[in-house]
């Protein structure tokens, strides 16, 4: 199977080049991302030199750069580009509606002239909005979406849909939860706080602190794909989520412990505008239709999260100091 992955170079992007090809050494996959300010190729440093494996430097919404790669011929687009930072999109939501729904478009249409076996969009729990104390998102909630980033993943899933309904493109939608894990770009709540924790400086938590997401290890996300793409029923949406219900205070105290650092750190911060309550998500259906199940368990994907992030201090400081944009150079040239 040759899979193009769009946004490989990103957090669960390239996690999942790396489950896949460790899961299905037969594949191809062909990782197109743009390498905006989220992108590192340094997280693909342990494949980028397999022959089934290539990188292909290109924005999502440009077609022309995109249309040699579906002549080549590709059996499944799994789409996880996306401008993905809540925070970004309520400063800046024009590159939010860019690349999130017109990329989205320009690969369904590249998707449908070659008529891909699966088209695989990577979406957000944020499209259902926000929950109150109680309550799940099934696949049926309604489509509520609060910030300019959740408002355009749920645009996206529109033009899925209707590529699905009108053309008869076989599609999925996969809308997870918040993920944790190795190669998070550190403006994210984990890796943000475990940095700022490191360092003794303030960990900024918004409110109350109050606000509770659903967390799941990335690794299970990955596998939660995998199968939709070989098991999915087309035009189907699976939510993916591991019931594992946390406050941004509980999972900032959880590093503060295993750092052995005080919370005295904790600084309360202006509520970010329009933040969503409460996520949580029901999974019922990929578990049951697909037989997907978590491998991770919250308590300890965490700290193997914080130990990931301890003893890979030199990708975290190349990120920081922004060392890693100038890898690209190094390794396929100018930029
Ligand atoms: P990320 O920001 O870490 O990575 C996004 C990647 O997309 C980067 O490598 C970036 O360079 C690339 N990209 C951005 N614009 C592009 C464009 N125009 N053309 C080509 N590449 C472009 O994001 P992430 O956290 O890995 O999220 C990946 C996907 O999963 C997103 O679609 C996001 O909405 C979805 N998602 C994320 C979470 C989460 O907890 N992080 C949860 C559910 C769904």
């Amino acid at each position: 199977m040759k899979l193009l992955v769009t946004g490989g170079a990103g957090f669960i992007g390239s996690n999942f080049v790396h489950y896949i090809l460790g899961e299905h050494p037969e594949d191809i996959v062909v990782n197109v991302d743009s390498l905006t300010y989220a992108g590192n190729l340094e997280n693909l440093r342990a494949v980028e030199s397999l022959l089934n494996y290539r990188f292909v430097k290109a924005d999502i919404t440009d077609r022309t750069a995109l249309q040699p790669i579906f002549e080549e011929g590709i059996d499944v687009v799994v789409n996880f580009a996306a401008e993905s930072h809540v925070d970004r999109s309520i400063l800046e939501p024009d590159v939010f509606v860019k690349t999130n729904i017109l990329g989205t478009q320009t690969l369904l249409d590249l998707a449908k002239r070659y008529q891909i076996q699966k088209f695989v969009q990577v979406s957000t729990d944020e499209v259902y909005g926000t929950l109150g104390a109680d309550g799940l998102f099934s696949e049926t909630t309604p489509l509520a979406p609060n910030s300019p980033y959740s408002a355009s993943k749920a645009g996206a899933d529109l033009i899925v849909r209707a590529y699905h309904e009108t053309f008869g493109l076989p599609v999925n939608i996969t809308r997870c939860s918040n993920n944790y894990g190795p190669f998070q770009f550190p403006e994210k709540l984990i890796p943000l706080m475990i940095q700022n924790a490191l360092q003794d400086k303030s960990l900024p938590v918004y409110g109350d602190g109050l606000n509770v997401r659903d967390w799941l290890y990335v690794e299970d996300h990955c596998s939660a794909i995998d199968l939709v793409i070989r098991k999915g029923e087309n035009g189907e949406v699976y939510n993916v989520g591991g019931n594992n219900e946390r406050t941004n205070l509980q999972v900032v105290n959880t590093i503060l412990k295993e750092l052995n650092k005080p919370e005295s750190l904790i600084t309360h911060v202006t509520d970010r505008l329009g933040h969503d309550r409460r996520y949580a998500i029901d999974a019922t259906k990929i578990r049951e239709q697909l037989g997907w199940k978590p491998k991770f368990n919250y308590e300890t994907g965490i700290v193997e999260t914080i130990r990931w992030y301890l003893s890979n201090k030199n990708w975290m400081d190349q990120v920081r100091s922004g060392a890693y944009q100038s890898y690209y150079d190094k390794q396929y040239g100018e930029r």
